[in-house]
């Protein structure tokens, strides 16, 4: 009931348990219990006293194996590993000192105890039976009951250091096992002891046995580190104090490990001692699975950048510090425009390609560092230390973050920076050696206060680079307060718009399209407007963009298409007209909105016929997924027609144009506005207007206000025209009016003819 310790050289423990010796099995599990006594060698020559001392060790319960000469020595030890040896000093062929050498030698011999017979007070045999290795020496002519109770007391001295040196071993096994090394230091002696499993973790080629001093651990620690390592280790000598500390280190100076010392003083019976003990544990691995995980939470994976997260803690620490130091925080939001139509219309992979290429050019033009080291600078509260870090951060799809930790408020650092942001978008993309032209929008804002939050700052830098995005993309916008109002108008429009609908808050206009030919009517747009029950009648501008945003503009343009069907399809009833009346379309209509149905069963509903509508779709419409041209295709099979709104404004390039089926181009009112003879407007409209006749298009102006505009866009063979030069949008009712009004006027005309 008490320790096993298991050889496992030969799987037996004998004299260990009171003569009791088990026989374990490994194989077959079984354990024998057998009753096993003390073998003793005896190695003398004189027959006499050979057979003497065996008589005396049996009748004393010992094994007895006895050998004549030195020869044989060794090899019997090996064969029957006996507990104890008695040897003659002087044999017949060895010289026992020699035999007594040779056996310490072999490690199978190494540690039982040897009994040299020596000559009585020859005081010179003894030194040198020591000398050789014994563990004690006997002199003849012997005495027989006191050579039975030393060798009891060898056996047991045996045992005992047999326990000890299993228990060093197995705590050294541990100790390795658990890549765990241990010290002890003597601070009054000033020396220093290590494991070998110390040394293995320090990779150090010296001798444990050997006393050292802690310049050991000094040497090879980190730079970094060592300072409060040596602290650490010098209190404890001082104050006894137990301690732990994490440090890195560098073993052959190279590789860098990363250790976890606790260090402990030796308390013997309560009182402190001089001795200081420490134990060092390998954590390495662990630390680099640690680095691992915080590199996934902190970074982005396509990129390496930084994160949202990280960029959450960058800032919170960048805005106290800056404002610290009279400064503030600049946080420039970068959106590139349009981005989803490279990765709809050359796949992800070339998306990627493009955000990869732009993080390396941000990357390069800020100098942002690795993740691991904005987290070092965080945990040690100095990030504005020496030279402040910048950031680039990737929030999302195709939306990147600069933070400039500590900027002047009036001095141009930030606009030097969106100009040197500017030059790195005009070199191309590559992607598979492809060149890829991309903008972006970009918002900036700084920190009012050192209590300015993260959380707002980023919304304000979000919302300038919105407005960019507005104010028609590839610019810069600075945040400034009514930017503010207008998304608390963003937001109650939103409120509204869901009970708009319900209570029909919606009217349909009329605007007419005007052949610039003959000036006859070729058709109407479709406009809807809102008459808010508190704020009047609020732009399409205003609220279009949010309706799309939540996915109220599937209902409300299913309800404009179906109103303004049956509108027109009264008037022509009436015998007013027979054109075709054009409703927009937007593009979440198409994605969501199964628009081939909802299309069928309007007509089906309204009776119209399909020649008499037409759907105004964006490039927004084409580019947004691949499926929307089946569906323009489907449309256009049943007779409905298409046409390209607000053509220039986006990003269509006139070869882009030809892949797809339309109908009618209508150029956006930006090129028609003030356009004059021999302008560039001019010459753009002339290019478009003579491409798509050579498609086969018809082409519409929009927004035309002038007799002067009128002219030139006549002049440029534009097939059609809309604005208000000829009639501003009008609700159904003044709209037949105006109709009635003019077939008079034509009728009149016609008759004048
Ligand atoms: P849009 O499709 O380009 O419509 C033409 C816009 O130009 C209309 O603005 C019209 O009133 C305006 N306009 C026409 N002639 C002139 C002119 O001579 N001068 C000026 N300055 N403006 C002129 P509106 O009605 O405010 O609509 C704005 C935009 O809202 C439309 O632009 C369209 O994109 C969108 N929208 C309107 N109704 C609907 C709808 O039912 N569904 C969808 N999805 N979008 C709609
Ligand atoms: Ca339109
Ligand atoms: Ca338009």
């Amino acid at each position: 009931n008490g320790l096993l310790f298991i050889y496992c050289d030969h799987l037996r423990f004998p004299v260990l348990t009171n003569r009791v010796c088990l026989l374990i099995d490994p194989l077959s599990n079984s354990i024998t219990e057998v009753i096993d006594r003390p073998t003793i060698l005896i190695v003398e020559d004189n027959p006499v006293e050979r057979q003497l001392i065996g008589k005396i060790l049996r009748n004393a319960d010992f094994e007895v194996i006895a050998v004549d000469c030195g020869e044989v020595v060794l090899d019997t030890v090996i064969q029957y590993q006996p507990d104890i040896i008695l040897l003659d000093a002087l044999l017949p062929d060895l010289d026992g000192f020699d035999v007594c050498v040779h056996l310490r030698e072999n490690p199978k011999s190494l540690n039982i105890p040897i009994i040299m017979l020596t000559g009585l007070d020859d005081v010179i045999s003894i030194n040198r039976a020591y000398d050789a290795g014994a563990t004690d020496f006997f002199t003849k002519p012997i005495n027989h009951s006191l050579l039975v109770h030393r060798i009891r007391y060898l056996l047991r001295a045996r045992l005992i250091s047999e326990q000890l040196r299993i228990s060093d071993q197995s705590l050294t096994n541990a100790q390795q096992i658990a890549g765990m090394g241990y010290w002890e230091f003597d601070s009054e002696r000033r020396r220093l002891n290590l494991s070998d499993e110390v040394l293995r973790i320090y990779e150090l080629n010296i001798d444990s046995n050997e006393s050292h001093d802690m310049s050991v651990f000094y040497d090879t620690c980190h730079p970094e580190d060592r300072e409060q390592l040596e602290r650490t280790i010098a209190e404890c000598v001082h104050t006894y104090k137990d301690a732990n500390l994490e440090y890195r280190i560098l073993a052959n100076n190279t590789d860098v490990k990363y250790l976890s010392m606790n260090i402990s003083a030796m308390r013997v019976k309560g009182e402190v001692s001089n001795h200081i003990l420490g134990i060092i544990i390998d954590i390495t691995e662990r630390k680099k699975s640690e680095q691992e995980i915080v590199q996934l939470a902190y970074s982005d994976t396509l990129t390496g950048l930084p994160n949202r997260s990280l960029l959450g803690l960058y800032v919170d620490q960048a805005i106290s510090r800056a404002h610290f130091s009279g400064l503030c925080v600049a946080v420039l939001a970068i959106d590139l425009d349009l981005f989803n139509r490279i990765n709809n219309a050359m796949g992800h992979s070339a998306g990627d390609a493009v955000l990869q290429q732009l993080s390396d050019r941000l990357n390069r033009l800020v100098n942002c560092r690795e993740v691991s080291v904005y987290l070092g600078r965080l945990s040690q509260n100095t990030i504005l230390d020496d030279i402040p870090f910048s950031m680039v951060a990737r929030l999302g799809a195709d939306s990147f973050v600069i933070v400039l930790p500590s900027v002047n408020r009036s001095s141009n650092d930030v606009a030097d920076l969106a100009l040197r942001l500017n030059k790195e978008f005009q070199s191309p993309f590559n992607y598979r050696g492809q060149e890829l032209f991309v903008t972006s929008s970009m918002g900036v804002a700084y920190s009012e206060s050192g209590s300015t939050t993260t959380g707002v700052i980023l919304q304000q830098a979000d919302l300038a680079m919105h407005e960019a995005k507005v104010q028609g993309r590839n610019t810069l916008r600075e945040f400034s307060g009514d930017l503010v109002a207008q998304v608390s108008t963003h937001l109650s429009i939103q409120t509204d718009l869901r009970g708009a609908l319900k209570n029909s808050d919606f009217l349909v206009y009329y605007q007419p399209k005007i052949s610039s030919k003959d000036q006859s009517l070729c058709g109407f747009e479709a406009l809807v407007r809102w008459t808010h029950p508190t704020k009047g009648v609020i732009p399409p501008d205003q609220f279009i963009s949010v309706a799309e945003e939540t996915g109220q503009i599937v209902e409300l343009g299913r309800w404009v298409l179906e109103t303004a069907c049956r509108q027109t399809k009264q008037w022509i009833d009436q015998g007013l007209i027979d054109v075709r009346v054009a409703v927009n379309v937007a593009a979440r209509q198409f994605k969501e909105g199964n628009i081939v149905e909802v299309v069928e069963s309007v007509l089906g509903l309204t009776g119209l016929d399909e020649k008499n509508l037409e759907l105004e779709i964006t490039e927004g419409v084409l580019m947004s997924d691949a499926t929307s041209s089946e569906h323009i295709a489907a449309l256009r099979d049943q007779g409905i027609a298409i046409a390209l709104d607000d053509f220039g404004t986006g990003y269509s390039s006139l070869s882009y144009i030809t892949r797809f089926p339309i109908d009618t181009i209508k150029i956006d009112r930006s090129f028609v506005q003030d356009i004059t003879e021999g302008s560039q407007q001019a010459v753009i409209v002339s290019a478009v207007t003579e491409l798509a006749h050579g498609l086969g298009y018809k082409v519409v102006a929009e927004g035309v206000e002038t007799q002067e505009e009128l002219e030139v866009i006549r002049a440029l063979n534009c097939d059609e025209v809309q604005g208000y030069y000829y009639c501003r949008p009008m609700p159904a009712g003044e709209m037949t009016e105006w109709l009635q009004g003019r077939s008079n006027v034509v009728t009149l005309g016609a008759r004048a003819k």
